[in-house]
């Protein structure tokens, strides 16, 4: 079981929480520009990397915000929380690197 940190609510089971797929999902500002190819692109496609990856979680039973999380994929080593629009976690960036 992991051990999430919420940003207001500090480190709670991973029970507590829901995961909602990727974060820093830019999101497409003039969809009736896009081609069909590149709005299925945006809609359903997403990274599935072997290591450091960029979620999106909801403290679903406790303060019901949203934020981010740093977490290695394969050993679930968390690098960090982080409130949505932050910086993303220095230890991730620098693990990335050794990806
Ligand atoms: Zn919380």
């Amino acid at each position: 079981m992991l051990l999430i940190n919420c940003p207001w609510c500090g480190a709670r089971e991973q029970t507590e929480f829901s995961y909602h797929g990727e974060a820093h999902i830019v999101r497409a500002k003039k969809t009736e520009a896009l081609s069909d190819e590149e709005w299925a692109d945006y809609l359903f496609m997403r990274t599935n990397p072997k290591g450091v990856h960029y979620e999106r979680w909801m403290h679903v039973f406790g303060c019901r915000r949203w934020f981010n999380v740093a977490r290695h994929t394969v050993t679930g080593e968390i690098y960090g929380s982080y409130q949505i629009g932050d910086d993303k976690p220095a230890a991730a960036l620098e693990a990335q690197k050794k990806q």
